[in-house]
C-alpha cells in the first residue's frame, strides 16, 4: 500500500522539484484551485479524519472550522516546525527528504481558509530542513504555485520562513505567536484559541508539519482513501513513528495508523538490540506516559492509546530494556522540562525543579519513604499550570508511578539504584 508522506523520498538526498512534479506533485493544488471551492477542500479534510500530528491529535478540519469567516482583517496560518519534544525528529526527517508536500499542503490550507499569508516557524538547528524549505518556496513561486495569482487564478498566497531563536516553549502555539510578533515567548491564555484570536489578534490556524504535508494526498485521492489507510476503524491515514532507544534499527518510519506497537519494534526497527528484553516505552514523545510489555499489542491510534492511559502524541517511540532504570530515565526527562520552563506560572517554575530534586535523591540513594506520596501530589498539582508544558512533563512521572512504583520503592529501600553496581 502506498503511504502519502514518504512516497517521494530518495534514499540519501532530498527529492528535487522536477521529480516531485513528475510524481504528481502540485496536482492536488491545481485540482483544488481549478475545480473545488475552499469549503469543499475543508470538507474533504474534515471527512478524511486527519488529526493533528504535532502531538495533541486535535481533528484538523474541526480546528479549521473554528476560524470566523466574517471578520474584517487578515487571517493567518502558521506551520509549527518548532519540533523539540525529546525523542521527536519526524518533521526534520520529512523536510530533509521532501519540503514540497508541506509547501503544497500549506498552500491548500491557505486556499481553504482564505488566508493570504502563511508562516513556517522552524526550530533553530534544522538548517538543512530550512534550506530545503527556502528553495521549495522559491521554486513553487517561480512555477506559479505560490505568490501572486496562483495558476492564473484570483488567489494569491505567500509563505514566509521564520527561524526560531530556539527554546522548547516556542513550540507551544501561543508562545510561538508571541515569538513571531517579536515578543517574549510566554504562552497566552486559552481561550480564546488562536483559531479565533491569534497572530496580531487575527484568526490563526497553527498546524504541525506532518499534518499539513498530508493534505495534498487527501485532496488528490479523497477522504475515503486516506481513512482507509489506517489498520483499524478508529484511525485515519498513516503516521510517522520516530523510534529510538533499545531497538536494533533506530529510524523514522511511515506506517499505517493503528499498527500494533510490537509490529513497529519487530518490523522496521528489527526487534530489540543485543537480545535485550522490552521493558517499557514512551509512545509519543517525552510528554506521554510509559507503556509496558502488556501493551505491546495495542494498536497505535489516538483513541486506543488514550484508552490504555497514554497518548500517541508525536509518534516518538523511546524504547527501554530490562537494564534501563526508569527512575533515571524519568529524571532525565524532568531535567529537560525544568530547564525549558518559561517561568511564567508558579506550578511549572517551582514544581518542576522540586520534582527533579526528589527524583535525583531517589536515584542517588537518598530517597525518603514519603517521596512517592509527594511525587503523586505533584502529578496532580502540576496539571493546574498555565500551559501544557508542566502537565506534559508529569506524564512520564505519572506512568512511572502507575507501572513501576515497586522499582521506585526499591531505590528508596535499598538506598541505591538497583540497576547500578
Ligand atoms: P491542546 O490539546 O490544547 O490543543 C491542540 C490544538 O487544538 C491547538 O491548536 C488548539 O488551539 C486547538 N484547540 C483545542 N481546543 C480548541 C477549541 N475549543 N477551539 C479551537 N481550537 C482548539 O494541545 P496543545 O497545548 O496545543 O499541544 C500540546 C501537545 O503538543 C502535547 O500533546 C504534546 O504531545 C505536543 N508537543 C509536541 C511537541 C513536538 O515537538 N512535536 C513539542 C511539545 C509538545
Amino acid at each position: 500500500m502506498e503511504l502519502p508522506l514518504f512516497r517521494h523520498n530518495r534514499r540519501d538526498r532530498s527529492v528535487v522539484f522536477k521529480e516531485y512534479r513528475a510524481e504528481g506533485g502540485f496536482e492536488a493544488l491545481r485540482k483544488a484551485i481549478t475545480g473545488m471551492t475552499p469549503a469543499e477542500v475543508q470538507q474533504t479534510v474534515i471527512d478524511s479524519g486527519l488529526r493533528g500530528r504535532g502531538g495533541a491529535g486535535f481533528p484538523t478540519g474541526k480546528k479549521w472550522s473554528f476560524v470566523p469567516r466574517d471578520l474584517p482583517g487578515p487571517r493567518w496560518i502558521i506551520c509549527n516546525c518548532d519540533e523539540m519534544e525529546p525523542g521527536t525528529y519526524k518533521d526534520r526527517v520529512l523536510l530533509e527528504h521532501n519540503p514540497y508536500s508541506l509547501i503544497e499542503g500549506m498552500t491548500l490550507a491557505c486556499y481553504a481558509l482564505g488566508v493570504r499569508h502563511g508562516f513556517i516557524f522552524i526550530r533553530k538547528g534544522y538548517e538543512k530542513a530550512a534550506e530545503n524549505l527556502a528553495r521549495a518556496i522559491a521554486e513553487a513561486k517561480e512555477e506559479g504555485f505560490l505568490g501572486e495569482h496562483i495558476l492564473g487564478s484570483e488567489h494569491s498566497i505567500d509563505i514566509d520562513l521564520h527561524l526560531s531563536a530556539g527554546r522548547y516553549i516556542c513550540g507551544e502555539e501561543t508562545a510561538l505567536i508571541n515569538a513571531l510578533e517579536g515578543k517574549r515567548p510566554n504562552p497566552r491564555q486559552k481561550p480564546p484559541f488562536p483559531a479565533v484570536k491569534g497572530l496580531w489578534g487575527g484568526p490563526t490556524v497553527v498546524n504541525n508539519v506532518e499534518t499539513l504535508a498530508n493534505i495534498p494526498a487527501i485532496i488528490a485521492r479523497g477522504a475515503a482513501w486516506f481513512k482507509g489507510l489506517a489498520m483499524n476503524p478508529e484511525g485515519a491515514g498513516s503516521k510517522l513513528f520516530c523510534v529510538s532507544g533499545s531497538v536494533k534499527d533506530r529510524a523514522c518510519v511511515e506506517l499505517p495508523i493503528g499498527i500494533p506497537l510490537s509490529d513497529i519494534i519487530d518490523g522496521p526497527c528489527g526487534g530489540m538490540r543485543l537480545g535485550k528484553t522490552f521493558k517499557a516505552c514512551i509512545p509519543g514523545g517525552a510528554s506521554t506516559q510509559f507503556l509496558t510489555a502488556e501493551h505491546l499489542k495495542v494498536p497505535m491510534d489516538y483513541d486506543t492509546v488514550a484508552k490504555v492511559g497514554s497518548r500517541l502524541g508525536s509518534g516518538a517511540v523511546i524504547v527501554f530494556d530490562q537494564d534501563h532504570c526508569l527512575v533515571e530515565a524519568t529524571l532525565n526527562l524532568i531535567t529537560f522540562f525544568a530547564r525549558e520552563s518559561c517561568g511564567w506560572c508558579t506550578p511549572c517554575r517551582e514544581g518542576l525543579p522540586y520534582v527533579k530534586e526528589i527524583l535525583t535523591r531517589i536515584e542517588t540513594g537518598y530517597g525518603r519513604e514519603d517521596d512517592i506520596v509527594i511525587l503523586r501530589e505533584h502529578v496532580k498539582y502540576l496539571n493546574y499550570s498555565f500551559c501544557a508544558l508542566a502537565p506534559g512533563a508529569m506524564a512520564p512521572l505519572d506512568g512511572l508511578l502507575r507501572h513501576f512504583e515497586d522499582e521506585v520503592r526499591e531505590h528508596i529501600v535499598k538506598k541505591k539504584c538497583p540497576l547500578k553496581r
